[in-house]
Protein backbone atom coordinates (compact mmCIF):
# COMPACT_ATOMS: atom_id res chain seq x y z
CA UNK A 1 0.00 0.00 0.00
CA UNK A 2 1.28 3.24 -1.01
CA UNK A 3 1.82 6.00 1.84
CA UNK A 4 -0.70 8.60 -0.48
CA UNK A 5 -3.66 5.09 -0.67
CA UNK A 6 -2.83 5.02 3.26
CA UNK A 7 -3.44 8.68 3.91
CA UNK A 8 -6.54 8.61 1.56
CA UNK A 9 -7.63 5.37 3.60
CA UNK A 10 -7.05 7.42 7.19
CA UNK A 11 -9.56 9.75 5.71
CA UNK A 12 -12.24 8.19 4.93
CA UNK A 13 -12.42 6.01 7.47
CA UNK A 14 -12.44 9.28 9.99
CA UNK A 15 -15.05 10.65 7.77
CA UNK A 16 -16.79 7.66 8.52
CA UNK A 17 -16.61 7.71 12.59
CA UNK A 18 -17.56 11.29 12.37
CA UNK A 19 -21.02 10.57 10.53
CA UNK A 20 -21.48 7.50 13.13
CA UNK A 21 -20.83 10.13 15.87
CA UNK A 22 -23.55 12.38 15.00
CA UNK A 23 -26.21 10.72 13.91
CA UNK A 24 -25.53 8.50 16.95
CA UNK A 25 -25.81 11.94 18.62
CA UNK A 26 -29.19 13.00 17.07
CA UNK A 27 -30.59 9.83 17.87
CA UNK A 28 -31.05 8.16 14.42
CA UNK A 29 -29.42 4.80 15.19
CA UNK A 30 -30.31 2.95 18.15
CA UNK A 31 -27.04 2.74 20.95
CA UNK A 32 -25.80 -0.43 20.76
CA UNK A 33 -27.52 -1.44 24.56
CA UNK A 34 -31.17 -0.99 23.89
CA UNK A 35 -31.55 1.58 27.01
CA UNK A 36 -32.53 4.65 24.93
CA UNK A 37 -30.02 7.38 23.51
CA UNK A 38 -27.81 8.95 25.82
CA UNK A 39 -28.72 12.67 26.99
CA UNK A 40 -32.29 11.12 27.70
CA UNK A 41 -34.29 10.94 31.56
CA UNK A 42 -34.35 7.09 30.72
CA UNK A 43 -32.72 4.94 33.05
CA UNK A 44 -31.26 1.17 32.29
CA UNK A 45 -33.90 -1.45 30.86
CA UNK A 46 -35.83 -2.40 33.57
CA UNK A 47 -36.36 0.85 35.71
CA UNK A 48 -38.87 3.67 35.22
CA UNK A 49 -37.87 7.17 35.01
CA UNK A 50 -37.81 8.65 38.40
CA UNK A 51 -41.23 10.29 38.99
CA UNK A 52 -43.32 8.06 36.81
CA UNK A 53 -44.80 4.92 38.37
CA UNK A 54 -46.41 1.94 36.89
CA UNK A 55 -45.97 -1.02 34.58
CA UNK A 56 -46.42 1.59 31.26
CA UNK A 57 -43.57 3.42 32.07
CA UNK A 58 -41.57 0.66 33.10
CA UNK A 59 -42.38 -1.12 29.03
CA UNK A 60 -41.39 2.86 28.17
CA UNK A 61 -37.88 2.71 30.06
CA UNK A 62 -36.98 -0.59 28.07
CA UNK A 63 -37.88 0.36 24.57
CA UNK A 64 -37.05 2.87 22.48
CA UNK A 65 -39.82 3.80 19.71
CA UNK A 66 -38.22 2.72 16.80
CA UNK A 67 -40.87 4.49 14.38
CA UNK A 68 -40.05 4.54 10.68
CA UNK A 69 -43.61 5.35 8.98
CA UNK A 70 -47.06 4.84 9.20
CA UNK A 71 -48.98 1.38 9.08
CA UNK A 72 -49.25 0.70 5.38
CA UNK A 73 -53.21 -0.35 4.69
CA UNK A 74 -54.38 -1.78 1.28
CA UNK A 75 -57.28 0.01 0.01
CA UNK A 76 -57.70 -2.48 -3.24
CA UNK A 77 -60.95 -2.69 -4.39
CA UNK A 78 -62.52 -6.34 -4.47
CA UNK A 79 -63.77 -7.68 -7.71
CA UNK A 80 -66.89 -6.95 -9.81
CA UNK A 81 -70.18 -8.05 -8.14
CA UNK A 82 -71.15 -11.35 -9.04
CA UNK A 83 -74.17 -12.46 -10.45
CA UNK A 84 -75.90 -13.61 -6.49
CA UNK A 85 -75.58 -9.59 -6.07
CA UNK A 86 -72.87 -9.39 -2.90
CA UNK A 87 -68.65 -9.07 -3.83
CA UNK A 88 -66.61 -10.55 -1.28
CA UNK A 89 -62.89 -8.55 0.08
CA UNK A 90 -60.15 -10.45 -1.13
CA UNK A 91 -59.47 -13.04 1.55
CA UNK A 92 -56.43 -11.78 2.91
CA UNK A 93 -55.18 -8.85 5.81
CA UNK A 94 -55.15 -5.49 4.24
CA UNK A 95 -52.70 -4.89 7.15
CA UNK A 96 -49.01 -6.34 7.61
CA UNK A 97 -48.44 -8.86 10.45
CA UNK A 98 -47.86 -6.75 13.46
CA UNK A 99 -48.18 -9.55 16.18
CA UNK A 100 -48.15 -13.03 15.94
CA UNK A 101 -48.02 -14.60 19.19
CA UNK A 102 -46.61 -18.09 19.38
CA UNK A 103 -50.21 -20.36 20.41
CA UNK A 104 -47.45 -23.57 20.10
CA UNK A 105 -45.91 -22.73 23.40
CA UNK A 106 -48.94 -23.49 24.72
CA UNK A 107 -49.70 -27.10 23.62
CA UNK A 108 -48.93 -29.64 26.35
CA UNK A 109 -49.08 -27.35 29.14
CA UNK A 110 -52.71 -28.12 30.17
CA UNK A 111 -51.27 -29.78 33.94
CA UNK A 112 -49.39 -26.68 34.59
CA UNK A 113 -50.49 -24.49 37.35
CA UNK A 114 -51.76 -21.36 35.14
CA UNK A 115 -51.77 -23.20 31.61
CA UNK A 116 -53.89 -19.79 30.15
CA UNK A 117 -51.31 -17.10 31.30
CA UNK A 118 -50.74 -14.69 28.38
CA UNK A 119 -54.15 -15.97 27.19
CA UNK A 120 -57.42 -13.33 26.99
CA UNK A 121 -60.87 -15.07 27.27
CA UNK A 122 -64.06 -12.72 26.56
CA UNK A 123 -67.23 -13.68 28.63
CA UNK A 124 -70.57 -12.39 27.31
CA UNK A 125 -73.11 -13.35 29.82
CA UNK A 126 -76.37 -12.54 27.42
CA UNK A 127 -78.95 -10.39 28.28
CA UNK A 128 -79.34 -8.30 31.57
CA UNK A 129 -81.68 -5.28 33.06
CA UNK A 130 -84.51 -4.42 31.58
CA UNK A 131 -83.93 -7.67 28.66
CA UNK A 132 -84.09 -11.00 30.84
CA UNK A 133 -83.56 -13.14 27.25
CA UNK A 134 -85.87 -16.29 27.49
CA UNK A 135 -87.92 -17.27 30.61
CA UNK A 136 -90.09 -19.70 31.79
CA UNK A 137 -93.15 -20.06 34.26
CA UNK A 138 -95.33 -22.36 36.20
CA UNK A 139 -99.07 -22.67 35.09
CA UNK A 140 -100.11 -20.29 37.85
CA UNK A 141 -97.99 -17.65 36.00
CA UNK A 142 -94.93 -17.49 38.61
CA UNK A 143 -91.80 -17.04 36.71
CA UNK A 144 -89.25 -20.13 37.50
CA UNK A 145 -86.31 -18.90 35.37
CA UNK A 146 -84.97 -16.08 33.94
CA UNK A 147 -82.30 -16.50 31.30
CA UNK A 148 -80.20 -13.20 32.08
CA UNK A 149 -79.67 -14.55 35.90
CA UNK A 150 -78.06 -17.91 34.53
CA UNK A 151 -75.61 -16.35 32.16
CA UNK A 152 -74.48 -13.65 34.62
CA UNK A 153 -73.79 -16.79 37.35
CA UNK A 154 -72.12 -19.28 34.72
CA UNK A 155 -69.71 -16.17 33.78
CA UNK A 156 -69.13 -15.21 36.65
CA UNK A 157 -68.04 -18.54 38.28
CA UNK A 158 -66.30 -19.05 34.82
CA UNK A 159 -64.21 -15.48 35.79
CA UNK A 160 -62.87 -17.10 38.91
CA UNK A 161 -62.01 -20.33 37.51
CA UNK A 162 -59.77 -19.07 34.30
CA UNK A 163 -58.42 -16.07 36.43
CA UNK A 164 -57.21 -18.86 38.71
CA UNK A 165 -55.74 -20.74 35.09
CA UNK A 166 -53.69 -17.71 34.89
CA UNK A 167 -55.95 -15.93 31.67
CA UNK A 168 -56.86 -12.63 31.54
CA UNK A 169 -60.84 -12.04 31.48
CA UNK A 170 -62.66 -9.70 29.95
CA UNK A 171 -66.47 -9.51 30.92
CA UNK A 172 -68.79 -7.53 28.48
CA UNK A 173 -71.16 -7.01 31.78
CA UNK A 174 -70.32 -8.40 35.29
CA UNK A 175 -73.63 -7.26 37.10
CA UNK A 176 -77.69 -6.66 36.00
CA UNK A 177 -77.00 -4.30 33.01
CA UNK A 178 -78.68 -3.84 29.59
CA UNK A 179 -75.51 -3.41 27.21
CA UNK A 180 -77.04 -3.43 23.49
CA UNK A 181 -75.05 -6.26 21.59
CA UNK A 182 -73.51 -3.80 19.33
CA UNK A 183 -72.26 -1.87 22.56
CA UNK A 184 -70.11 -5.21 23.67
CA UNK A 185 -69.11 -5.01 19.84
CA UNK A 186 -67.89 -2.17 20.27
CA UNK A 187 -66.73 -2.39 24.20
CA UNK A 188 -64.28 -5.46 23.10
CA UNK A 189 -63.34 -4.05 19.70
CA UNK A 190 -61.99 -0.70 21.46
CA UNK A 191 -60.07 -3.21 24.05
CA UNK A 192 -58.27 -4.97 21.48
CA UNK A 193 -57.83 -1.73 19.21
CA UNK A 194 -56.39 0.38 21.92
CA UNK A 195 -53.75 -2.81 22.80
CA UNK A 196 -53.12 -2.79 18.87
CA UNK A 197 -52.53 0.84 18.82
CA UNK A 198 -49.75 0.94 21.62
CA UNK A 199 -47.98 -1.81 19.97
CA UNK A 200 -47.76 -0.53 16.75
CA UNK A 201 -44.72 1.82 17.59
CA UNK A 202 -42.57 -1.31 18.86
CA UNK A 203 -43.50 -2.83 15.32
CA UNK A 204 -42.17 0.43 13.94
CA UNK A 205 -45.33 1.82 13.00
CA UNK A 206 -47.15 4.97 13.64
CA UNK A 207 -51.13 4.37 14.08
CA UNK A 208 -52.82 7.26 11.82
CA UNK A 209 -54.39 4.93 9.76
CA UNK A 210 -56.52 3.07 12.26
CA UNK A 211 -56.72 5.78 14.05
CA UNK A 212 -60.33 6.63 13.01
CA UNK A 213 -61.98 3.37 14.02
CA UNK A 214 -61.28 4.40 18.19
CA UNK A 215 -64.15 7.99 18.06
CA UNK A 216 -66.41 5.32 15.70
CA UNK A 217 -66.47 2.30 18.71
CA UNK A 218 -66.91 5.38 21.10
CA UNK A 219 -70.17 6.34 19.53
CA UNK A 220 -71.38 2.81 19.64
CA UNK A 221 -70.54 2.54 23.13
CA UNK A 222 -72.27 6.23 24.23
CA UNK A 223 -75.56 5.14 22.19
CA UNK A 224 -76.29 1.93 23.22
CA UNK A 225 -78.91 0.64 21.18
CA UNK A 226 -79.08 -2.35 18.76
CA UNK A 227 -81.68 -0.57 16.50
CA UNK A 228 -80.66 -0.31 13.06
CA UNK A 229 -81.87 3.14 12.46
CA UNK A 230 -80.27 4.47 15.71
CA UNK A 231 -76.66 4.80 14.93
CA UNK A 232 -75.54 2.40 17.37
CA UNK A 233 -74.93 -0.54 14.94
CA UNK A 234 -71.54 2.12 14.19
CA UNK A 235 -69.29 0.67 11.27
CA UNK A 236 -70.96 -2.65 11.47
CA UNK A 237 -73.41 -2.42 8.78
CA UNK A 238 -74.98 -6.46 8.81
CA UNK A 239 -74.24 -7.21 5.11
CA UNK A 240 -71.16 -6.27 3.99
CA UNK A 241 -68.41 -4.29 5.52
CA UNK A 242 -67.00 -1.08 4.81
CA UNK A 243 -63.18 -0.21 4.45
CA UNK A 244 -63.01 0.50 7.84
CA UNK A 245 -64.89 -2.26 8.94
CA UNK A 246 -62.27 -4.65 7.45
CA UNK A 247 -59.66 -2.76 8.73
CA UNK A 248 -60.88 -3.56 12.09
CA UNK A 249 -61.81 -7.04 11.98
CA UNK A 250 -58.34 -7.32 9.98
CA UNK A 251 -56.56 -6.22 13.39
CA UNK A 252 -58.63 -8.34 15.47
CA UNK A 253 -57.19 -11.32 13.19
CA UNK A 254 -54.20 -10.64 14.80
CA UNK A 255 -55.12 -12.06 17.94
CA UNK A 256 -55.65 -15.52 18.07
CA UNK A 257 -54.62 -15.53 22.01
CA UNK A 258 -57.95 -13.98 22.25
CA UNK A 259 -61.39 -16.03 22.96
CA UNK A 260 -64.96 -15.25 22.96
CA UNK A 261 -67.43 -17.06 24.63
CA UNK A 262 -70.87 -15.71 24.82
CA UNK A 263 -73.59 -17.61 27.24
CA UNK A 264 -77.06 -17.99 26.51
CA UNK A 265 -80.02 -20.27 27.45
CA UNK A 266 -82.31 -21.76 25.13
CA UNK A 267 -86.11 -22.57 25.26
CA UNK A 268 -88.85 -24.59 23.04
CA UNK A 269 -92.34 -23.85 24.42
CA UNK A 270 -93.55 -26.75 21.77
CA UNK A 271 -92.23 -29.62 23.99
CA UNK A 272 -90.79 -29.53 27.53
CA UNK A 273 -88.94 -32.95 26.39
CA UNK A 274 -86.44 -31.21 24.54
CA UNK A 275 -83.22 -30.39 26.49
CA UNK A 276 -80.12 -30.01 26.25
CA UNK A 277 -76.85 -28.30 25.10
CA UNK A 278 -76.46 -26.39 21.67
CA UNK A 279 -72.94 -24.32 20.39
CA UNK A 280 -72.81 -22.28 18.02
CA UNK A 281 -69.97 -21.29 15.68
CA UNK A 282 -69.71 -18.67 12.36
CA UNK A 283 -68.35 -19.77 9.24
CA UNK A 284 -67.42 -17.83 6.36
CA UNK A 285 -69.68 -19.61 4.07
CA UNK A 286 -72.77 -19.32 6.36
CA UNK A 287 -72.25 -15.92 6.84
CA UNK A 288 -72.24 -15.55 2.91
CA UNK A 289 -75.19 -17.66 2.24
CA UNK A 290 -77.39 -15.53 5.09
CA UNK A 291 -76.07 -11.97 3.46
CA UNK A 292 -77.12 -13.39 0.12
CA UNK A 293 -80.16 -14.05 1.42
CA UNK A 294 -80.66 -10.28 2.40
CA UNK A 295 -79.55 -8.95 -0.30
CA UNK A 296 -81.98 -10.32 -2.51
CA UNK A 297 -84.87 -8.88 0.13
CA UNK A 298 -83.16 -5.80 0.24
CA UNK A 299 -82.64 -5.66 -3.53
CA UNK A 300 -79.82 -3.53 -3.24
CA UNK A 301 -77.03 -3.25 -5.55
CA UNK A 302 -74.71 -0.75 -3.90
CA UNK A 303 -73.97 -3.23 -0.64
CA UNK A 304 -70.33 -2.93 0.65
CA UNK A 305 -68.72 -6.17 0.14
CA UNK A 306 -68.53 -9.40 2.39
CA UNK A 307 -65.68 -10.27 4.64
CA UNK A 308 -63.79 -13.27 4.34
CA UNK A 309 -61.08 -14.06 6.45
CA UNK A 310 -62.84 -15.42 9.60
CA UNK A 311 -61.03 -18.31 10.88
CA UNK A 312 -63.39 -21.48 10.46
CA UNK A 313 -61.14 -24.32 11.78
CA UNK A 314 -60.52 -22.60 15.31
CA UNK A 315 -64.11 -21.33 15.44
CA UNK A 316 -65.24 -25.33 15.08
CA UNK A 317 -62.64 -26.50 17.31
CA UNK A 318 -63.68 -23.94 20.17
CA UNK A 319 -67.33 -24.66 19.49
CA UNK A 320 -66.28 -28.54 19.36
CA UNK A 321 -63.83 -28.40 22.60
CA UNK A 322 -66.97 -26.28 24.11
CA UNK A 323 -69.64 -28.84 23.60
CA UNK A 324 -67.61 -31.75 24.91
CA UNK A 325 -65.79 -29.90 28.11
CA UNK A 326 -69.43 -29.16 29.66
CA UNK A 327 -71.02 -32.63 28.84
CA UNK A 328 -67.88 -33.86 30.31
CA UNK A 329 -69.12 -32.06 33.43
CA UNK A 330 -73.11 -32.74 32.57
CA UNK A 331 -73.60 -35.59 30.48
CA UNK A 332 -77.55 -35.18 31.00
CA UNK A 333 -76.95 -32.13 29.04
CA UNK A 334 -76.61 -34.12 26.04
CA UNK A 335 -78.76 -32.08 23.25
CA UNK A 336 -81.84 -34.43 22.97
CA UNK A 337 -82.84 -33.26 19.01
CA UNK A 338 -79.88 -33.86 15.77
CA UNK A 339 -77.46 -31.01 16.05
CA UNK A 340 -75.14 -29.69 18.96
CA UNK A 341 -72.62 -28.13 16.99
CA UNK A 342 -74.58 -25.35 14.34
CA UNK A 343 -73.70 -22.73 12.16
CA UNK A 344 -75.21 -19.29 13.34
CA UNK A 345 -75.58 -15.86 12.08
CA UNK A 346 -75.34 -13.98 15.45
CA UNK A 347 -74.06 -10.63 15.53
CA UNK A 348 -71.81 -11.73 18.91
CA UNK A 349 -69.83 -13.66 16.41
CA UNK A 350 -70.03 -11.77 12.75
CA UNK A 351 -68.90 -8.34 13.90
CA UNK A 352 -66.02 -9.63 15.97
CA UNK A 353 -62.92 -11.66 13.85
CA UNK A 354 -61.90 -13.14 17.32
CA UNK A 355 -62.33 -17.04 17.73
CA UNK A 356 -65.48 -17.42 18.95
CA UNK A 357 -68.64 -19.52 20.28
CA UNK A 358 -72.39 -19.11 21.64
CA UNK A 359 -73.10 -21.66 24.18
CA UNK A 360 -77.08 -22.61 24.49
CA UNK A 361 -76.22 -24.13 28.13
CA UNK A 362 -79.89 -25.44 28.18
CA UNK A 363 -83.42 -25.58 27.62
CA UNK A 364 -85.23 -23.43 30.35
CA UNK A 365 -88.40 -24.94 29.16
CA UNK A 366 -87.29 -28.46 30.04
CA UNK A 367 -87.73 -29.47 34.18
CA UNK A 368 -84.12 -31.11 33.69
CA UNK A 369 -82.47 -28.53 32.16
CA UNK A 370 -83.83 -25.92 34.76
CA UNK A 371 -82.72 -28.21 37.87
CA UNK A 372 -79.05 -27.45 36.69
CA UNK A 373 -79.30 -24.43 35.44
CA UNK A 374 -80.50 -23.08 38.57
CA UNK A 375 -78.44 -24.62 41.22
CA UNK A 376 -75.27 -22.61 41.85
CA UNK A 377 -73.12 -25.96 42.49
CA UNK A 378 -74.34 -27.39 38.80
CA UNK A 379 -73.68 -23.20 37.37
CA UNK A 380 -69.80 -23.87 38.84
CA UNK A 381 -69.80 -27.14 37.20
CA UNK A 382 -70.84 -25.71 33.48
CA UNK A 383 -68.31 -23.08 34.03
CA UNK A 384 -65.96 -25.51 35.09
CA UNK A 385 -66.58 -26.95 31.45
CA UNK A 386 -66.01 -23.61 29.93
CA UNK A 387 -62.76 -23.12 31.80
CA UNK A 388 -61.67 -26.85 30.33
CA UNK A 389 -62.47 -26.03 26.61
CA UNK A 390 -60.30 -22.89 27.14
CA UNK A 391 -57.53 -25.09 28.22
CA UNK A 392 -58.19 -28.12 25.79
CA UNK A 393 -58.37 -25.52 22.75
CA UNK A 394 -54.91 -24.09 23.45
CA UNK A 395 -52.89 -26.99 25.42
CA UNK A 396 -54.15 -29.65 23.64
CA UNK A 397 -52.31 -31.35 20.64
ZN1 LIG B 1 -80.12 -15.50 24.86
Amino acid sequence: MTNRTTKLTLSILVLICLAILALSLTGVLPSGDGAGTSGSSQTSAGEPAAGTTGSASASQATTAPLVTGPLPVETGEPEPTPALGLRRWPAHSCLPVVRQPDLSAYIGKADETKPLQGITVILDAGHGGHDGGTSCADSSGRTLIVEKDVTLAVSLQAQKILTDYGATVYMTRSGDDWLSVYNRIAQTGKWILDRFIAELPGRGYSGEAVAGLLPQLEAMIAINSDAADSGGRGLMLGVGASADARLLLDIQNQYPDVVLISLHCNAYAGDSAVSGLQVYYLTNESKYSKEIEYVQYSNSADNPPAYTLYDDTSRQELAMQLRDSILNQFPELKFTGENDLLAGDYAILREMNLVSALVEMGFVTSPDDRRILLDPDCQRRIAQGVADAVINYYCGQ
